[in-house]
């Protein structure tokens, strides 16, 4: 029933996200221990980020910076006078009892993101608010994937994630599919990666989001949602609303109403389960944090933080476009991902644009998909992609060859001019060595010769064939088809 596209039999589906993005600082929110991942469990803590009694947190200034970049990319209205507050709850990977997060006067609020659907249209999605908070610790099976003691039953905990900034961005119910869910996740994503405040990769944890569904008749009151926590990628965000869609919409077709709850998706089986009924909301006792003291944002730092935005996908998009002479769906795919565009800008730099956008969105993004790489993990340095560009250009290959060549770099990391030249890949265009070719290929097909000679032009084809066969393609096509018809009409 569910296509995707939010038309399931007069429903429509009604979405709201909620993302955390872990900040790329050098040190936590609260404390001077050290953002990394996937070092030794516990080696980046300290009392403050443990919650010992009597330490006293201070907030890293570069987070706030951080949070304000991303909250001014929203188009938020940042406050000018705000505070953090403590959200109460219990949990064994939250050692202080309490997570330091914001409540009723957050970062930013009242922004928005203008989403670019497939079929080219726009749809704005209202971001509700933009807050800072910290991360907590990290719960790990100690017999799991990523556990160490064989066969063990029970859970340890990691600190180091602990007190890591977080900014939590929080949308208006605007989204209307799940494809839509995906775009506005993967576009914020992208606009996040161009500020360069945080890895946002999703398989290591920096992007994480929470979906929030409900379905109704369209000009109806919003109605029960629930709640999909933890969508950990692209896919399983798009596929786990679909699922729950559906699972709603028949829960309705049954007469049954919608209940709150939070709602688990599983991948492998494609599956929802009902985890907990949430209809006694959460207390968190929320109060404001005593040891921290009010954030004072002046116009100054503002507009200092607004200065240092870089140009942003949208601009970027328009300027590919001017820049390059790119056409509006080529310079969307480069602009859809930072470190693509950096990538194309640095082969288009050094020769033909619309060649290099050809080659980055095919054979290199092809490479990279199939083995599963990001681009800054490619063996083929954008240099190296230029040369190979510039030796078709040049006529020393041709557009098929350079595709083996393109192979060949993507596996041994090799420069282009090295494997054409240790392959002996290149083109002959050395006219005396074709011309023995040639003369070769007619004598030993003297009855194609004849037939030529009579006036089957045709036969011209199986010519060139037999001394590309010969040459291995190599051969100047253009020098190739001359020679043959001087050696068969002279
Ligand atoms: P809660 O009180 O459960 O935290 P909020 O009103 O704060 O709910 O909204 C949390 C998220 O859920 C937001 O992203 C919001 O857009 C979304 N949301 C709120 N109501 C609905 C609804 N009826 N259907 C879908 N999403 C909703
Ligand atoms: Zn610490
Ligand atoms: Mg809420």
């Amino acid at each position: 029933m569910s296509d995707g596209h939010g038309t399931n039999g007069g429903y429509e589906a009604v979405i709201g996200l909620e993302i955390h993005v872990q900040l790329k600082t050098n040190t936590k929110m609260f404390c001077s221990c050290a953002v990394t991942f996937g070092e030794e469990p516990n080696t980046r803590v300290c009392p403050i980020c443990l919650g010992h009694p009597g330490s006293l947190p201070v907030t890293n200034e570069r987070a706030v910076e951080y949070a304000t970049r991303i909250a001014l990319a929203l188009d938020c209205a940042i406050a000018p006078h705000t505070i953090f507050h403590r959200k109460n709850y219990f949990y064994p990977d939250l050692p202080k009892g309490y997570q330091i997060s914001q409540y009723d006067l957050p970062l930013g609020v009242g922004g928005h993101l203008d989403v670019e659907l497939e079929d080219g249209s726009t749809h704005r999605v209202g971001i509700t608010r933009v807050h800072m908070e910290e991360d907590a610790g990290k719960l790990v099976h100690a017999g799991g994937a990523t556990g160490r003691i064989h066969g063990a039953d029970y859970s340890l905990v990691d600190f180091n994630r602990g007190g890591t900034p977080l900014v939590e961005i929080v949308t208006e119910p605007d989204i209307r599919s799940s494809e839509q869910a995906r775009s506005f996740l993967n576009q914020l994503k992208n606009l996040i990666e161009h500020l360069g405040v945080s890895d946002v990769n999703m398989e290591e944890g920096s992007l994480r989001c929470d979906a929030n569904v409900s379905v109704r008749r369209p000009g109806e009151p919003l109605g029960t949602k629930t709640e999909l926590k933890n969508m950990n990628s692209f896919r399983f965000l798009a596929r786990g609303l679909e699922a729950e869609i559906e699972r709603q919409l028949s829960d309705l077709e049954a007469g049954e109403a919608v209940r709150q709850a939070t709602v688990h998706f599983d991948p492998s089986t494609g599956s929802i389960s009902v985890l907990r009924s949430k209809e006694e909301a959460h207390d968190y006792r929320y109060f404001p944090e005593p040891d921290l003291v009010p954030i004072v944002l002046d116009q100054a730092f503002i507009e200092k933080q607004r200065a240092e935005l870089p140009e942003l996908p949208a601009a970027r998009k328009e300027r590919l476009i001017e820049q390059y002479a790119l056409s509006a769906y080529d310079a969307g795919v480069l602009a859809g991902s930072r470190s693509l565009g950096d990538y194309f800008e640095r082969v288009a730099a050094e020769g033909d644009a619309k060649l290099a956008a050809n080659w980055v969105m095919g054979d290199f993004s092809a490479y990279l998909n199939a083995q599963g790489l990001a681009v800054e993990e490619s063996r083929v340095a954008p240099e190296d992609l230029a040369e190979l560009l510039e030796l078709i250009a040049d006529g020393t290959i041709s557009g098929k060859l350079a595709k083996d060549v393109f192979a060949a770099m993507a596996e041994s990391g090799q420069k282009p001019g090295r494997i054409v030249e240790e392959r002996g890949l290149g083109q002959i265009s050395d006219e005396t060595a074709l011309e023995a070719i040639v003369a070769g290929i007619v004598e030993a097909n003297p009855s194609a010769a004849t037939e030529y000679r009579s006036g089957n032009k045709k036969v011209m084809g199986f010519f060139v064939g037999q001394v590309m066969k010969e040459t291995k393609g190599r051969a100047n096509p253009q020098l190739a088809n001359s020679l043959i018809r001087k050696a068969l009409e002279g």
